[in-house]
């Protein structure tokens, strides 16, 4: 790329973008450039709002009668209703509960209870761990099972498709690399081989429009901490198609997937719909917060979003490689839209103290093994003045060679 982008063109592009007016729905630091809205979103007002509110008049005030009069015990579906719309679903198929790998090893046993004669399940070797630690997990407990990793027992899903194989567990966006796949092409081939698909959509919500029933994506699962902004630990989500209720099982049957949970049964009697899914008592300020996140989406066009990520990454792509490319960095993301998520990742031989430089500088993105530096771009507060201003400050610390300073180079828990 020879291109040279001019502030003016930048200053027009902030202009024209039709999303500018949403950043100031979120509380973002003086001096910080926030590239790493992908590990964990920024603090947005509604959900300060809807904390404070929570704790000192549902909580403080209402005590019990919160669970009730605020609520609080329909919040697994009401939040899941609303996020439903951002990930091509039909409200009554999402709820809001428990953590991603939670949701992972509930979908994976919902998906064999639904194919009782076979006992392959298939995940990406190169997926973020979690989810292959949940699907070995999930092996453990079922005699005559087994876990085939893509990536690893052969090149890709295709390959390993067949007649044992009852589910698929693929990422929409690879956490490291930031590849996208083809939901719809990808489902229709795990359907023809007689297997359910489970989506993983961390890195994808939030950033684009995902078209979950229009791909017949069976099951998903994913997170509201990073790109939707729920706040750390915020609960995550899990989808079922309206076709599977009433058939599928998962062994968390806990009295909140029960039919009727106030009824105190002896027995356990599944509830309908997406019920099952959930399993007990949800973290209700957390859940508060994240329903005051999901304020920010009520009036966003996904396509404009998914827009402005494409934009925002190829000025980035762009940038960096007019800028630094002489300096080792090079691209880890793919060139092409159709297989880019919303993060850009370069690796460089000491990225690690390359980002913590940055981080010291404001420019605030993560670190992945062994030399990933992950930059995530989220459309709804990023300018692209922001863009700019984070590859002057990476030229800076590799043409000065600022990385090297020892600092840089011890590792914090937390990468
Ligand atoms: C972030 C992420 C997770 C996190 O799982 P938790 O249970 O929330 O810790 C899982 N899978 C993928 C692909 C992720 O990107």
């Amino acid at each position: 790329m020879t291109t040279t982008i001019d502030a003016g063109t930048i200053a027009a592009l902030d202009e024209r973008d039709p999303l500018r007016g949403k950043r100031d729905a979120f509380v973002i630091p003086d001096g910080v450039i926030y590239l790493d809205g992908n590990s964990l979103g920024p603090l947005p007002k509604a959900a300060l709002r809807e904390l404070k509110l929570a704790a000192e008049q549902e909580w403080g005030q209402g005590l019990i009668r919160s669970w009730n009069a605020a609520g609080w015990f329909d919040l697994p579906t009401t939040t899941g209703n609303r996020l439903a719309r951002l990930i091509g679903a039909e409200p009554g198929e999402v709820v809001c509960t428990d953590t991603t790998s939670i949701n992972i090893f509930k979908a994976l046993h919902a998906a064999l209870s639904l194919r009782p004669g076979r006992a392959t399940i298939i995940a990406e070797g190169t997926g973020f761990p979690t989810d292959v630690y949940m699907a070995e997990g999930v092996v453990s407990m079922r005699p005559g099972a087994r876990l085939k990793l893509a990536g690893i027992d052969a090149p890709d899903i295709e390959d390993l498709l067949g007649d044992d194989v009852a589910v698929v567990l693929v990422n929409h966006v690879d956490y490291r690399t930031g590849v996208l796949r083809d939901m719809a092409q990808l489902t229709e081939r795990i359907h023809a081989a007689g297997a359910i698909a489970v989506w993983d959509l961390c890195h994808s919500a939030g950033t684009m429009k995902v078209d979950l029933d229009t791909a017949g994506a069976d099951f998903a699962v994913g997170c509201t901490y990073k790109y939707l902004n729920g706040g750390p630990g915020a609960p995550a989500f899990v989808f079922a198609a309206r076709r599977h209720h009433g058939r599928f099982a998962q062994p968390l049957t806990g009295w909140w997937g029960h039919a009727s949970p106030f009824a105190f049964d002896h027995a356990f009697r599944p509830g309908d719909g997406i019920r099952p899914m959930l399993c007990g008592t949800q973290p209700i300020l957390s859940m508060r917060a994240l329903s005051g996140a999901l304020d920010v989406w009520d009036d966003i066009d996904l396509e404009q979003v998914r827009a402005k990520s494409l934009a925002l990454t190829d000025l980035f792509i762009a940038l960096v490689e007019e800028r630094c490319g002489r300096f080792g960095v090079t691209l880890a993301a793919p060139r092409l839209h159709a297989q880019r998520g919303s993060q850009v990742s370069f690796r460089h031989p000491n990225g690690y103290a390359v980002m913590q430089a940055l981080v010291e500088r404001g420019v605030i993105g993560d670190f992945r093994e062994p030399d990933y530096m992950r930059f995530g771009f989220a459309p709804l507060y990023l300018r692209y003045a922001d863009v700019d201003a984070a590859v002057s400050i990476l030229h800076d610390i590799l043409a000065n060679e600022i990385w090297r300073a020892p600092r840089f180079a011890a590792r914090a828990t937390v990468t």
